[in-house]
This record gives C-alpha cells, structure tokens and sequence, in this order.
C-alpha cells in the first residue's frame, strides 16, 4: 500500500479525526485514483488510512484512524451497515419511508450519499474513494437495509467533475430492481411523489423534513407563501395543518407540476391528521422567479401570514459569500415587507459556506431596512438523519430561522 507523509506539524487535524487531508498538508506520497494510502506523521507514525484524490485540493479523505484496521471490503461493509443501523429508529418509527441512510464524512463514508425512498435506495459518489467501492456499498445497501428493492446512482453532479470522475445524466441501476418513474415516500401527515431519474440532488430534499413540520404547527387558518417550492413540501405541511390558503411558487416546470400531483395524493391521505384538507386549503401554484414575484406581490400590495423562503445555494464556496448575503438580504427584506402583522417568516440557508452568525446578521439588517421588528422564535437545521460529526462541523449546511414580526 502506498504511504502518504504529512509534513512536520500538520497531522493534528488528522489526530482530532477531522477527515480531510489537504493538498497543502502533504509532504510526499502518492497512488492511483481512490486507492487506499496509509497515512503517516512526519514523525513516521501510522495515523490511519484514507482514500485518494489526485485531482481535488482535498487529496486524502481518511476512512479509518486506527493503525491497526486497513479499510478492507469488510470494513467498508461495515461502515455501511452501521450507518444504516443508526437509522434504526426511522424504521420503527415508521413515520416517514423517505431516510438519509449515509450522509457521507459525518457518517464516517467520504462523499458517499444514499438516500432511501419506500424500498428504493439512491446514491451519490462525490469521493474517487467512494466511487472506488461503489460495487461493495450497493452490495451492503441491499443486504442490511430492511425491505430493499433497488440501489442506483446518480452522477450528474457537478463536484464529481472536481474530482476527476465521470459525469452522467442516467441513473444506473446497481443492484435490485428498476425504481419506478415516480416513487410515492410517505413523511408524517404528507404523501409526495419522488422522481428518482430527474428530481433534485437524490430525488427530494429529506433535510428539511423537521422545518416542514415546524413549519406546519404555525400555519393554521393562514395565507401561506413557499417560495422556491419544488415538490410542494412546506406548503403541503401548512395545509395539513389547517391553512386557509398555499402559494406554491418556483421557477422549475417540472418541479411545480409535480407539487400539483403532490397536494393531490396529499388531499387523499387517509391518514389525514386534519379534517377537510381538500375544501380546507386552496392552493395556487405559480411558476416564476422568485426575485420578480416578490417584487410583482409588492407593488400590487398583496400581503401574507406565513412566508417560507428556501432558496438553492446561493454560495458554492467562501469566496461567494459575500455575493450570496446580497441575494439573501433581498429575498427576505422583500418578503419582511410583504408579512402582515404577527405574520411569519421561515427563512432558510442551504450554503455551509454561509455561517449562522452571518445568516442571522442579513436577517437583522434586512428587518432593519424593512423598518419591521422581528423575534426570533425557532432555529432549524437538517434532520437527524443528516448527522453532523463533532470532528467535522463543515457537515453543517442547512440552517433555518422562524421570526415573527412584531408589527
Ligand atoms: N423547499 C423545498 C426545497 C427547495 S430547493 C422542499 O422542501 O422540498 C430550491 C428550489 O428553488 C428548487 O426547486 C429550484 O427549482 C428553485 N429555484 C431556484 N432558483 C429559483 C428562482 N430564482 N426562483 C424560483 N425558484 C427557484
């Protein structure tokens, strides 16, 4: 096996097991693309082992931080096995069949993403070393977790180019069945159609499943706006939960028809926790930009009750951010303005590069400029089953705020 030395004084962040080697940090060693290396001190001590990038800034990602255990197909197995293990009790629970089953370094896997909807498992492989084991991760897939119908990837993301990996717009199938067209995953009191070929990232945004429920307790009897909407999820929540009436908006064609298709299968819940849904709520999806339909509801000064903004990333990296505050700012000093009194605002930010501290200083400038007090009343972040390692705070990227307005 190849070794890879670090140089004098840069083995600490490996020591805390914080799992990332930067190019920077390497004095010499080499291997193949996503072959396992040992890791070494400059001192000549064994820290553990990691898989290797020749072509990203992070060279080594470490697997094991044990001398003693070489990351074998065993080993990867078991990492498998145990992250999906640590789900257990999604699976008793059993209030919801759509589950992050490995969130990559903070569930100890390197750029390995699986999410599970009803039976049907879709990953990510973002690491040269995950993508090197892909054959033995879907084998574990389909062996330790319960019901599995199907394991498939899909490639088409970007970060793979970083990596020096392939890009490619199909799924593949690797282990199992073909997953339908459209996979029906239950979360709570809402049913949602997932489309696993063409949806977002691995079909739907599992992370956010807490915020739509946190969401859905405030959203009684109100006029609701989901901004940047795709399949329909917070207003979907709100109208379980009693909303008079759900603006579903986004720019994406096909991510609008099928929040339509949605708050259909939603309407016919049996399981409804709320009576009358279906004559209860009225919806109104909009597909258009959010930036101009802000602006469209100010200037013909309509207002609501519940305000949800969730927009993409808006910050790929440190250096965006402060780009990104921009694009934040607007959107919610838009929708501040737009709030009737005691109204709501769930505002969300899905870019790791964007720190709490920052978020929350847009949002108190941006209430500032609204010339509108708000309080804070929840925070929000991605699910449980989107962990974030103690060694490894990077794994946090979804942060939300509810304020309400205090005038
Ligand atoms: N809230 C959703 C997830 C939102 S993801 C949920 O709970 O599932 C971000 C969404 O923003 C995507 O659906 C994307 O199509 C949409 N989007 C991106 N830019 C937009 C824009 N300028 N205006 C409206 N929608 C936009």
């Amino acid at each position: 096996m190849n070794k890879v030395i670090l140089k004098k004084g840069r083995d600490w962040s490996v020591r805390k097991h914080h799992p990332w080697i930067f190019s920077g940090a390497v004095e010499s060693g080499a291997a193949g693309q996503g072959e396992t290396v040992e890791v070494v001190s400059a001192e000549g001590e064994t820290l553990g082992y990691g898989w290797f990038s020749p072509a990203s800034q992070i060279r080594v990602r470490m697997v094991s931080f044990d001398a003693t255990r070489v990351p074998d197909e065993k080993f990867v197995t078991d990492l498998v096995a145990s992250s999906v293990g640590r789900r257990a009790d999604f699976f008793v629970d059993c209030s919801t069949n759509g589950v992050r089953l490995v969130n990559a370094e903070s569930d100890g896997l390197p750029g390995l993403v699986a999410d599970l909807y009803n039976g049907h498992v879709v990953c990510q492989f973002t690491s040269a070393g995950a993508e090197a084991w892909k054959a033995t991760v879907a084998k574990a897939l389909m062996t330790y977790v319960p019901g599995c119908q199907s394991v498939s990837e899909r490639a088409d993301i970007d970060v793979r180019k970083k990596e020096g990996l392939p890009y490619a717009e199909e799924l593949v199938v690797l282990e199992g069945v073909e997953p339908p067209a459209l996979i029906e995953i239950v979360e709570g009191p809402i049913r949602y159609y997932v489309d696993p070929r063409k949806g977002h990232k691995t079909g739907f945004y599992l992370d956010q499943r807490d915020a739509r429920a946190a969401v859905g307790t405030l959203a009684a009897a109100r006029d609701v706006l989901n901004c940047f909407c795709y399949t329909g999820g917070f207003g979907l929540y709100a109208a379980t939960c009693g909303a008079a009436h759900v603006t579903q908006v986004d720019i994406s064609h096909e991510a609008i028809e099928l929040a339509k298709k949605n708050a259909a299968l939603t309407a016919t819940n049996p399981d409804q926790t709320v009576k009358n849904f279906s004559t209860q709520t009225v919806f109104e999806h909009v597909e258009a930009d959010v930036f101009k339909y802000l602006r469209q509801c100010r200037d013909e000064g309509k207002t609501f009750d519940l305000i949800v903004l969730d927009p993409p990333k808006f910050a790929e990296s440190k250096a965006q951010v402060m780009k990104a505050a921009r694009g934040y700012k607007d959107i919610n000093l838009l929708a501040m303005k737009l709030l009737r009194p005691g109204g709501i605002l769930a505002t969300f930010s899905c870019s790791g590069a964007m720190t709490t501290e920052l978020f929350d200083k847009v949002l108190a400038e941006a209430a500032a400029d609204a010339h509108k007090d708000f309080q804070m009343i929840a925070r929000t972040r991605q699910g449980a089953d989107h962990p974030v390692a103690l060694a490894f705070p990077e794994g946090l990227y979804l942060k939300g705020v509810i304020l309400r307005s205090m005038s």
